[in-house]
């Protein structure tokens, strides 16, 4: 395992081939950091003794201790780790922790080349678990860019006016194979060691060329990474945790890039994309079973904290609100110990979350994050959209009415007050506030999708069954 020094080293020495804003810019460019100190988290917090059961793991190729955002899941416990590691995490840095993007690829290439090669007698697996191992020897942090640009969405990628809509293999060669297209909203990448390429969709005959699955450098040659950041509003001088913390997502442009065979792990399987695809979108949305209790968490306790502070707490409209957070935040939490519980093991060895838990968790998040943000807009009041800037609330003449006019409860100090209101200012009125809200929207794919694999995948007719014996009808 490394340490947050050595990430930041390492990802500031790769080529540049960010941009920002119509500049190209090197990874110190402080757009970049606030993103970079969320996974500096996950490289800190391990080396704490008190989080070393819940952050670290044994890596089963090689029997060393590895950061669990490496590790491949070898029991249902594994699983039920990973949630409750990526809930806390997310406590931490107040919002999306973004490593699991890594993490989830892994795990469903680990399953999915197994199960390829089985059919093909290709040798995806044993290329894999050598990349597994350099991934975890080397403690690495990766995107996973799954989400093709996509053009006409009625269109399948080979019917796109544009076949390079949906990323494909243009060339295939003695050493490799070269790669072009577009991944969209890819988060962490400017700050990642890795970008893991899989399909976003079931893929028919005609289109093999869109069937890859692959490993590349972030910064390798041809890579462009057209980059949106977004950040928690600076403080200039009442200095809070949150205010250091934002993520970064870009739109990766891969433009004929080669990648060797070494790091190909699909080249053609056209029948495995939408698997892979799935499977991927599977874990991922068990990490969402962990990542939004805790955005809930964090709106949650501002939604009470602030009520409190205006002396509303105990009102009844109120008790129902926070009731509401609490059973969403918890509904989707328990669906996702109920989907590791019920995790079952793959022919390659790693455990599978449950489908259907996993899906309609992460559909109940999806669907309830508006309400969320706006019950704590609701208890905040207007406040939280006009609170006066920092300065006004520390200077000598102007500091000491804002104390006076905004205060609220005698007991709670103007700075605690004020802190309060700010936060909460940053988190729901702010641009961070918009991409959280579309992240709990569409992240790990919108609510409609899982609406599409929980119909796919549940058994309706069983459930007809009961009613038919129940009322008597036999056939
Ligand atoms: C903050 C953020 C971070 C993200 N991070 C990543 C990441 O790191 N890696 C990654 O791969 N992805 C990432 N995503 C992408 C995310 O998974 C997608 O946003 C999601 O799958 C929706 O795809 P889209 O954005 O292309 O929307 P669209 O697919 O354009 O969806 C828009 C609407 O069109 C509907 N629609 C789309 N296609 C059809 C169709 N054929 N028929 C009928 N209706 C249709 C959808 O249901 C939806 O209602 C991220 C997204 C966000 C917002």
């Amino acid at each position: 395992m490394i340490t947050s020094q050595e990430y930041r080293e390492r990802i500031k020495a790769l080529r540049p081939n960010v941009y920002i804003d119509g500049e190209l810019v090197s990874r110190d460019d402080p757009r970049i950091e606030p993103g970079m100190n969320v996974i500096a988290l996950t490289y800190d917090l391990p080396q704490e003794k008190k989080y070393e059961d819940l952050f670290t793991a044994t890596s089963h190729l090689t029997g060393e201790k590895i950061n669990r955002f490496c590790h491949v899941h070898r029991s249902t416990d594994d699983l039920m780790k990973k949630q409750e590691m990526t809930r806390l995490y997310c406590h931490k840095s107040g919002g999306c922790i973004q490593r699991c993007m890594g993490i989830d690829a892994v795990n469903a290439l680990s399953v999915m080349t197994y199960e390829i090669d089985q059919v093909h007698q290709t040798e995806y697996h044993q290329r894999f678990l050598a990349y597994l191992e350099y991934f975890q020897e080397n403690d690495l942090c990766a995107n996973c860019a799954q989400t093709d640009v996509k053009g006409d969405r009625k269109k399948r990628p080979h019917q796109q006016v544009d076949p390079d809509l949906y990323l494909r293999v243009v060339e295939r060669r003695k050493d490799g194979i070269v790669v072009r297209g577009a991944k969209a909203h890819n988060t962490v990448a400017p700050y990642a060691d890795e970008i893991i390429v899989i399909p976003t969709r079931f893929l028919t005959e005609e289109e093999a060329d869109w069937a890859v699955a692959c490993a590349i450098p972030a910064d390798a040659e041809g890579v462009k990474l057209i980059c949106r950041p977004t950040a928690f509003r600076p403080r200039k001088l009442l200095d809070a945790p949150i205010a250091h913390f934002g993520d970064v997502e870009s739109l990766t442009i891969f433009d004929d890039v080669f990648v060797p065979w070494e790091r190909v792990f699909m080249c053609g399987e056209q029948e495995f994309g939408g698997p892979l695809a799935l499977l991927f979108a599977l874990y991922h949305r068990h990490s969402y079973t962990g990542c939004k209790p805790a955005t809930s968490d964090v709106l949650m306790g501002m939604a009470a904290l602030v009520a409190e502070y205006n002396g509303i707490e105990d009102e009844k409209h109120v008790q129902q609100k926070l009731a509401d957070m609490i059973s969403v935040a918890e509904l989707v939490y328990a669906a996702g110990i109920a989907a590791a519980v019920k995790g079952q093991q793959a022919p390659s060895g790693t455990y599978v979350p449950e489908v259907i838990y996993s899906n309609v968790g992460r559909r109940h998040a999806g669907e309830n994050i508006y309400h969320e943000f706006e019950i704590v807009a609701d208890l905040a009041g207007g406040l939280s959209a006009t609170l006066p800037l920092e300065g006004d609330f520390l200077s000598e003449e102007t500091g000491p009415l804002l104390a006076k006019y905004m205060m609220r409860n005698p007991n709670i100090s103007a700075e605690d007050q004020h802190r309060c209101f700010r936060m909460i200012s940053d988190v729901i009125c702010s641009s961070m506030g918009g991409v959280s809200q579309i992240a709990g929207l569409h992240g790990g794919g919108s609510p409609v999708m899982e609406t599409i694999t929980v119909l796919r995948n549940y058994n309706l007719e069983a459930k007809k069954r009961i009613a038919k014996d129940l009322a008597g009808i036999k056939s």
